[in-house]
């Protein structure tokens, strides 16, 4: 059932206390743009002390159980880690499930804001905002999302939710999905966030990768992925296909390089150029892949 408390600190906002999807859905439609989904708060938060507005009706999704928890579930043949939407940080980095089958994830999770924050901040909180450190990493695991709105839910790849962006203002992130098969063993990783100072600070650039080798040595599965600060999270598709079907040996390593900067679009800020940016994603990505293929060179 919803109930409505009426709160003193936001003067003039009401925040709505939804127990099912369904309801909050409902509050969602029956106010539109005068409410927002509220997970951890921080990030809003953030956003209202930048002077962004404070919406009239916050909608928290705190009290709904279908959200929450973290399981092993199966899809077809394949084993998924699912976790509720409302999973915090700090869940995400410590929960067996997770540093069992996805030690990606709880690494990365160690690199965003202080423990303080990581206690009250959600995994969905991090993906809905979108620009979130997470981002990244999700995309080099071929993770999924589950989404719910008024007509519909549905599930699809955290890669093209970002890229239809428009349409799913008032989607509700339920859930996410990382896939634990076979070929998931034989993987190898990187995640590597870069800040102004080692910690507690906005990244400059995130950049994520994944790739492994087939048994004739060639590389078949190189994902790559940049984010960071007010840069849209995304994959460097062109980047990737560079790889495709090369053995260690004959990568070029320049026309990587080449391709990451004609393919990351970051943003000027009023600390960093673009440029900057790009070449600080480049040279870490080459770094990271040399080092995953060839680890004595370290
Ligand atoms: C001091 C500080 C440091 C921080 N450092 C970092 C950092 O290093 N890296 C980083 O990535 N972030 C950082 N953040 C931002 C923030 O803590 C994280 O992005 C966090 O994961 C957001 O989750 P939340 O639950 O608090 O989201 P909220 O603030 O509750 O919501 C964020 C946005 O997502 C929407 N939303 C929330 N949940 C859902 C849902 N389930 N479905 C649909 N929409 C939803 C909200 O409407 C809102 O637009 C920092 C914040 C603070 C205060």
């Amino acid at each position: 059932m919803t109930t409505k408390k009426e709160n003193s600190s936001l003067a003039s906002s009401v925040i709505w206390t939804p127990t099912t999807i369904q309801e909050a859905l409902a509050k969602k439609k029956e106010f539109g743009a005068d409410a927002c989904f509220i997970s951890g708060g921080t990030l809003l938060q953030l956003q209202w002390e930048n002077g962004n507005k404070v919406p009239k009706n916050l909608i928290s999704l705190q009290l709904i159980q279908k959200m929450q928890g973290i399981e092993v579930e199966r899809d077809h043949d394949c084993k998924v880690l699912s976790i509720g939407a409302l999973s915090t940080l700090a869940t995400c980095q410590n929960h067996s499930l997770v540093t069992m089958e996805r030690k990606l994830l709880s690494e990365v999770v160690k690199h965003i804001a202080a423990p303080a924050v990581r206690n009250q901040a959600t995994i969905g909180g991090n993906i809905a905002g979108r620009s979130g450190d997470v981002i990244p990493a999700l995309l080099v695991m071929d993770a999924e999302i589950s989404l719910c709105n008024k007509v519909s839910s549905l599930k699809k790849s955290v890669w093209s939710w970002l890229k239809d962006k428009e349409d799913q203002q008032d989607d509700l992130l339920t859930q996410v999905h990382l896939p634990i098969n076979e070929q998931e063993r034989n993987m190898h990783y990187f995640y590597k966030k870069i800040g102004r100072r080692e910690a507690f600070t906005a990244a400059i650039v995130t950049v994520a990768g994944s790739m492994s080798l087939n048994e004739l040595g060639e590389l078949d599965h190189v994902r790559l992925a940049v984010g960071g600060g007010d840069n849209l999270p995304h994959r460097l598709k062109a980047t990737e296909r560079l790889f495709k079907g090369e053995k260690l040996s004959t990568v070029t390593w320049k026309e990587v390089y080449s391709s990451i900067l004609k393919e990351f679009l970051p943003t000027t800020d009023a600390f960093l150029s673009a440029d900057y940016r790009k070449k600080v994603a480049a040279h870490i990505i080459i770094s990271e892949l040399q080092e995953l293929v060839f680890p004595s060179l370290k």
